[in-house]
């Protein structure tokens, strides 16, 4: 079906028109006429010239959905026994020993350390990461680096989407490591296995558990609310700055430095949530080596010093982490994955069964695509079928110009505050119904959609 059809106008129709690219950047990448190219509104851009996608432009696009049972099998050998967590070998809570590192990371600084551990002890010759501000403060970019410097540069999340995948075609002979979203890394693995020659290039994934990103109009909208006037210029962005688990700071030309901690400035997912968050079944990047995550636990919280949870899958990346706990680099120790997974039973929830639901909603009530994956939960109970529901007309209601027009007028103190009691709140009374049977998921294979 795939050779009969022309895929970039297919990937067109099918997945951009209908609003669910993960702006992963993979088909431009397999652009041969290298005609195709991001835009700045992060969607493929396909000139005439390059019609011609191979089919695995198709086959591997995130945003149609990847086959997760087949990538499962292709890339472990077999589906995981652990459905919430994927294949693993060992889960830890832990930090880098370097207290630089750590305080300018999102939360314990494994990410970094790990890359530059692998850059000092040439395990890798470069590594792809991605950082806030490089052509522009209010976008994020891709660097690819040998310098310890550039790494520690491009510490902490960037949580606007950012198509990392397009670089592919710069790469060199060497060997490289590369930090992704979760749909990046199913790309990304699905053409390694694809025998594509430049993915095969790319020797570690490592990337951060991922629950919600959001579009960059987010970043306008926070400063409206802070008075901050249109034509001042944002310097500098930090996502994740100071003190665990740290706050959102953008300095402005005109001297204005914005603070706001992480857990006010949520207040803007709703209103900015990008579509690929809503419909990715993945939160623990399961399709890289290493996959990093907030150590959310109130011990931790409570001494406010950055702590990571993360999981290594391969024994490959058991051994880089067992040389770095040996030679200090990191601390760590091991967790039961039950435990690990506790710390994100509502995110957890959110991905493995919310998505399914919104999926099945977006198709069923908008008319709308959604992508596929080729499995799906056994059974989801109804009481988790209603809460879903409710949370979709949320999103839907926030998504819409007057709401997001409205927020900017309310102040971000009065808001923040409002959303953070609200969302513990809501955690709190939703509980129950998300967290049942959630341990017990099983999910089964499917061919076609039902
Ligand atoms: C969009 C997004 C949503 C997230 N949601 C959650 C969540 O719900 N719960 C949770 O526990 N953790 C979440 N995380 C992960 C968390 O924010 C930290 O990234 C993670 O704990 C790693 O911390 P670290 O200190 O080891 O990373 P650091 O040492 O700070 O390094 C971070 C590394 O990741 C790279 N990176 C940052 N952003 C991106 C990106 N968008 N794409 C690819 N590479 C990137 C950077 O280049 C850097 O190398 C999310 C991260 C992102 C990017």
């Amino acid at each position: 079906m795939c050779a009969n059809l022309k895929i970039a106008d297919k990937l067109t129709s099918q997945v951009i028109n209908q609003n669910i690219c993960c702006n992963c950047g993979a088909c431009v990448a397999l652009d041969t006429s290298k005609k195709a190219f991001m835009r700045d509104d992060l969607l493929p851009n396909f000139s005439s010239i390059s019609k011609d996608l191979p089919c695995l432009a198709w086959d591997s696009c995130p945003g149609k959905g990847i086959n997760y049972p087949e990538l499962y099998r292709k890339h472990y050998g077999s589906t995981p026994a652990n459905w919430l967590l994927g294949h693993y070998k060992n889960t830890r809570t832990g930090h880098s020993s370097d207290a630089t590192v750590r305080n300018n990371a999102s939360s314990g600084g494994i990410i970094t350390q790990t890359l530059i551990h692998m850059l000092d002890n040439d395990i890798i010759d470069y590594a792809i990461v991605v950082q806030q501000g490089i052509s522009h403060p209010e976008k994020s970019g891709v660097i690819i680096t040998n310098k310890k410097e550039d790494i520690l540069k491009a510490s902490q999340s960037v949580y606007i989407p950012t198509p990392l995948l397009q670089i592919l075609p710069k790469l060199e002979e060497k060997r490289y490591a590369i930090t992704c979203t979760p749909e990046q890394a199913a790309a990304l693995r699905w053409l390694q296995h694809s025998d594509h020659e430049q993915a095969q290039k790319i020797k570690y994934v490592i990337g951060p558990y991922t629950g919600t990103a959001m579009y960059p109009g987010a970043i306008r909208a926070f400063l409206r609310s802070k008075g901050i006037k249109p034509d001042d210029t944002i310097t500098s962005l930090k996502w994740r700055a100071g003190e665990w688990p740290g706050y959102l700071e953008i300095s402005m030309q005109s001297g204005a430095v914005i603070r706001s901690p992480k857990f006010y400035y949520n207040y803007l997912i709703p209103f900015y949530v990008t579509q690929t968050s809503l419909q990715s079944i993945d939160f623990t990047n399961e399709f890289c080596d290493l996959s990093v995550g907030d150590a959310w636990h109130p011990q931790y919280e409570k001494e406010r010093k950055g702590m990571s949870v993360f999981t290594t899958r391969n024994q490959d990346m058991e051994t880089i982490i067992k040389t770095m706990i040996k030679n200090n680099k990191i601390q760590a120790d091991i967790i039961d994955p039950k435990k690990s997974l506790n710390m994100h039973g509502h995110m957890l929830d959110f991905k493995k069964r919310g998505s399914f639901i919104r999926n099945k909603l977006r198709k069923k009530i908008f008319r709308k695509n959604a992508p596929f994956y080729h499995m799906k939960p056994q059974q989801i109970p109804k009481s988790r079928w209603i809460v879903e529901v409710f949370l979709l007309a949320i999103f839907t209601i926030c998504h819409t110009r007057i709401a997001r027009t409205i927020v900017q007028l309310i102040p971000e103190k009065i808001l923040g505050s409002c959303f953070n009691t609200a969302r513990k709140t809501w955690k709190y009374l939703s509980k129950p119904t998300k967290r049942k049977n959630l341990a017990k998921l099983e999910f089964r294979e499917i061919d076609n959609e039902e």
